[in-house]
């Protein structure tokens, strides 16, 4: 009865005019970090799903609104769509071959802010949502989309934000933002991430700046009290210090071993992208490397900053320093605790002079590889790539998922047009276009066979 000749030659035939509604959507600089745009591109995406028959809602949060959209189908399964219409500040412009917010097509791919994160990956649902409308005037189950609007500064009003919609939110499965292929271009299933929990260390000991050969000998050097308290939160070793922070850690199971065994290992490709010379601790090869990259926890310094920083000298002795620092958290850590062993392990360690700004976090979440689910969007993607998909436990970053898993209590499995050199949050973030049509036409099978299943 699944005609899937006549769809996948829908997508094909409506993929330009498909490409038209995307450039228009990349054209709204939806920047949540700094708060622009994001109520345009909210209606922009309403308008768009509004036209393909679905009731939609546009709800307000404290920060971005959330847009809600609903369409019933035939059978009695329902389908929940998650997406996110901010995207990423395009900064540094100058290293842009082409205007972030005009999209631009270049040897099979397209360049725009937010094209693969996550606006590609959204627009990309729609054809494949009207290829199917235009094979019966009914979709073959309910739809209901959740897309969200702070998802790139941290999603922080999306727990909140679910837990009090549960019974809008209500549904049988869901399916994720992103996926896609791996640097050998085989197709992934990724299910689920790690959490984060990310914090601004900061030490004033002065009032002012002051000159080095007055402050040096008596005063307390801000710069040298926060490296010392960073140098105390994890080691040459690379453990992490903080008494408690691997208490939860829930070490990865023997069908985690086994489908990282299968993973192929991307080091090579690493080292020769990132000119990294050797990993940390000397890991080589699955599955100890993608067990060690995405299956662990992480402290990160990812910014410092203190004193004087131009050309040549100046005899300054800071008054200030702040560190930005991420953990990366995986089950069952939670933001929270993290938060709370930190500042135990600061006071412990004498440095309660250092200072804690959370700055927001998430907690870890993941579905059972094993899950039906799971398993029929896996097969679906079979016909699409003309091979399997390979199954990853987890993915090394972070996201919401979280709070879908825990309070609506359904299997999530990924649906994703990503590839190694798409550089989303980077200058020249792209999309490539057989990987878009091939994301559609996956879109298609699964909303399919979840309908029949
Ligand atoms: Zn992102």
């Amino acid at each position: 009865m699944t005609n899937f000749e006549s769809i996948d030659a829908h997508i094909e035939e409506n993929l330009e005019s498909n490409l038209d509604e995307l450039s228009r959507l990349c054209a709204i600089p939806s920047i949540a970090a700094q708060n622009i745009g994001l109520e345009e591109c909210a209606k922009v995406v309403a308008d768009m799903l509004a036209a393909r028959g679905f009731k939609t809602q546009i709800l307000p949060t404290s920060g971005a609104p959330v847009v809600y959209a609903e369409r019933a189908g035939k059978g009695d399964k329902t389908l929940l769509i998650y997406n996110h219409y901010d995207v990423q500040p395009p900064e540094p412009l100058d290293l842009w071959d082409s205007p972030p917010f005009e999209a631009t097509r270049r040897n099979g791919k397209i360049f725009a802010r937010g094209i693969s994160d996550d606006k590609g990956h959204f627009v990309g649902r729609l054809l494949a949502l009207d290829a199917l409308l235009a094979q019966e005037d009914e979709l073959p189950c309910t739809i209901k989309f959740v897309l969200e609007g702070g998802e790139e500064i941290g999603s922080p009003d999306m727990p909140e934000f679910v837990k009090n919609h549960v019974d809008l939110l209500a549904a049988d499965a869901c399916i994720w933002e992103f996926g896609g292929v791996n640097h050998e271009d085989v197709p992934q299933q990724i299910m689920g991430m790690r959490g984060i929990c990310y914090v601004e260390l900061s030490v004033e000991r002065l009032t002012m700046d002051v000159h080095s050969g007055l402050g040096g000998s008596v005063f307390p050097n801000a710069a040298w009290r926060l490296v010392w308290a960073l140098a105390s939160l994890k080691g040459p070793d690379e453990r992490i210090r903080i008494p408690g922070h691997y208490d939860n850690v829930v070490d990865p199971s023997q069908r985690d071993r086994e489908l990282a065994s299968a993973l192929p290992y991307e080091g090579d490709d690493y080292k020769e992208r990132y000119g990294v010379d050797e990993f940390l601790g000397g890991v080589s090869g699955n599955p100890d490397f993608y067990l060690q990259e995405a299956m662990q926890p992480t402290c990160t310094i990812c910014g410092l900053d203190s004193g004087y920083q131009g050309p040549g000298t100046k005899t300054v002795q800071p008054a200030k320093a702040l560190a930005k620092v991420d953990f990366r958290l995986v089950p069952n850590q939670t933001p929270e605790e993290v938060l709370e062993n930190l500042r135990v392990h600061l006071d412990a360690e004498g440095f309660g002079d250092v200072q804690i700004k959370y700055l927001g976090g998430e907690a870890p979440g993941r579905t059972d590889p094993d899950d039906p689910f799971v398993d029929l969007v896996v097969k679906a993607a079979e016909e699409v790539y003309g091979m399997k998909q390979t199954k990853v436990p987890m993915s090394g970053g972070s996201g919401p998922n979280h709070a879908f898993l825990h309070y609506l209590d359904l299997p999530i499995a990924t649906c994703g047009m990503g590839y190694p050199g798409n550089q989303v949050h980077a200058p020249n973030e792209n999309i490539r276009i057989d990987l878009y049509v091939k994301a559609a036409k996956h879109m298609a099978r699964i909303i399919r066979d979840f309908a029949a299943a």
